[in-house]
Formats: C-alpha cells, structure tokens, sequence
C-alpha cells in the first residue's frame, strides 16, 4: 500500500517554475530520499508536501488528501525537519522540544505530564537532557539539529520529513540520529521521506532514491538503480566512481578526472 502518493505537482516560486509535475509514491512504512544538485528543488517538494509553500497538484496520504486537514490534524499526520529552522528567541531546549506537543495540548490548556514526558525521553535519546534548560540560540549546530528533531519526533506523526537533517553533525551523532529514524520506522510503522545530499548516506538509509533534477524527476528506483556513475556524473558534472561494498551497499568516491602525480611520490606500494 502507498502512504503518500504526490501527483503532477508544481510549485512556482517567484514567477519561476521550481517543481514541474512531479509524481512520486511511497509505500507505506517505507523510507525515500530525495537526492538532486543543488537547486534541484528537494526542499521545495518536501516543503510542498509539509503544507508550507503553495502548490498545485494532488498530495495524497494514507487515503486521505492532507490539504483537506485541520492544521492540528496535520501536525499529527505530518512533521517536517526544515532545511534552515529558526531558532525561537529566548525559547529553552525543553520547550522548544515541547512545541512538537501543540497539536496534542488542548486548546487554552498546558502540556499533560505525559507530553513532558515524551519531550524528555527524546532529549535523553538526542543526548540533549544537559541542555534541556539553555536557550536553543545558544546551541552549536549540531546539537540545534538534534533538538530540531527531537520536536519533530514529539510530534509523533506517521510520516516523516526530513530536510538534509544531518548536514551539521559530525559522522558519529549523524549516524545515531539515522539509525534512530530507521528504528522508529520499523517499530512505529513510521514513513520517512528525506532529502540528503550524501549519496553515499542516502543509499544506506533509504530503500528507494528519487533523483531530482531541475525541478523534474529524472530517476527513481531501488539504490543501485540511480546511484549510478552515469546519472551522477551528467547530473551533478562530476566525476566518481561507484564502489559495491562486498559487505552490502554502494559506496560513491568523488575522483579527480586525471590522476596528478606529485613528484617525489611512487606510485607504486
Ligand atoms: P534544493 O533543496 O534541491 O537545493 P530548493 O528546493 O531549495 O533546492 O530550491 C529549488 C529552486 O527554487 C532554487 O533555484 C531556489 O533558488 C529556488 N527557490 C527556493 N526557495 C525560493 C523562494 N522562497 N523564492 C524564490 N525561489 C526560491
Ligand atoms: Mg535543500
């Protein structure tokens, strides 16, 4: 079955045409990335389908049409990890966290114990339970990033949205951060879309690739069927070598087009 099914969607954006038909479907408890060039439009089509810029075409979800939500239903069907947050003026981390629990907090009333509850266990998780009380201005990075999907996480929605989400954390915190999404997809059923500029990274995670280009897709199929050094080299102009790893996966190495040698150094072992 497909949770999400996105059909002829297009989004202009200043009088230029950003996304231009785009289909897409993703089964559901499944997890897609968006890979593309810089520009290519991912974050447009993930900000599409979170409801924050217009579009026309149809977005589909689990049966459903996600325009036809209230925005408290929405925020529990959808959260979204954007590209470049804003960090709420002197608003603490656990705060920031609990905003995740809007759409679960009465009208006029103030977070159940079982809210705060789930902000903290995700603080514990994202490792941010020491910061719990600083404000998020004061964070580095990566430790902003961890909170930005600590809030999304609390949200508890089914399908999940995650924009370069792991551009400002080191190899060890990236990993964590998606290895956890993997295992809430497999415990919660969850259905995670992301868009990753790693394409080393997105063919580890994801079970299927959408390779954007100009605001088009130009591939889509299983790992090994778009990171392939034919379409990444004429999409992205660059040259690379596409390794299989014997222990599973594809591996892409940037390359220089001509070997330099220095002088001094032997090529051989
Ligand atoms: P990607 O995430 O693949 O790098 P984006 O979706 O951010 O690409 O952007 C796609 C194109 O839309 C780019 O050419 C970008 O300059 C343009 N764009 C993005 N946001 C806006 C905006 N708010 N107004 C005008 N153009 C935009
Ligand atoms: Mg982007």
């Amino acid at each position: 079955m497909n949770a999400l099914t996105v059909t002829g969607l297009e989004v202009t954006l200043l009088g230029r045409r950003v996304l231009a038909d785009v289909d897409l479907t993703v089964p559901a408890g499944s997890w897609v990335t968006v890979v593309g060039p810089n520009g290519a439009g991912k974050s447009t089509l993930l900000r599409a389908i979170a409801g924050a810029v217009d579009y026309t075409g149809g977005i589909g979800f689990d049966g459903g049409s996600l325009d036809q939500l209230r925005s408290r239903e929405r925020a529990r069907t959808v959260a979204f990890v954007p590209q470049a947050p804003t960090r709420p003026d002197g608003m603490s981390v656990l705060d920031y966290v609990l905003l995740g629990r809007t759409p679960y907090v009465p009208y006029f009333g103030v977070e159940s114990p079982r809210d705060i509850a789930v902000a903290e266990e995700l603080l514990e998780t994202l490792e941010l339970r020491e910061l719990a009380e600083r404000p998020v201005t004061s964070l580095s990075g990566g430790e902003f990033q961890r909170a930005v999907l600590a809030r999304a996480l609390a949200q508890q929605a089914p399908l999940l949205l995650l924009d370069e989400p792991t551009s400002a954390l080191d190899l060890g915190h990236a990993q964590h951060v998606l290895e956890l999404v993997d295992h809430l997809r497999v415990d919660r059923g969850l259905t995670v879309i992301s868009a990753l500029h790693d394409l080393t990274t997105a063919g580890q995670f994801a079970e299927r690739l959408v390779l954007l280009v100009d605001g088009a897709v130009v591939a889509e199929g299983e790992v090994e069927a778009v990171l392939t050094e034919e379409l990444i080299s004429r999409h992205y102009d660059a040259s690379v070598r596409v390794v299989h790893d014997p222990h599973g996966g594809v591996v892409v190495v940037p390359v220089r087009e001509r070997a330099v040698r220095r002088p001094g150094v032997s090529s051989g072992a």
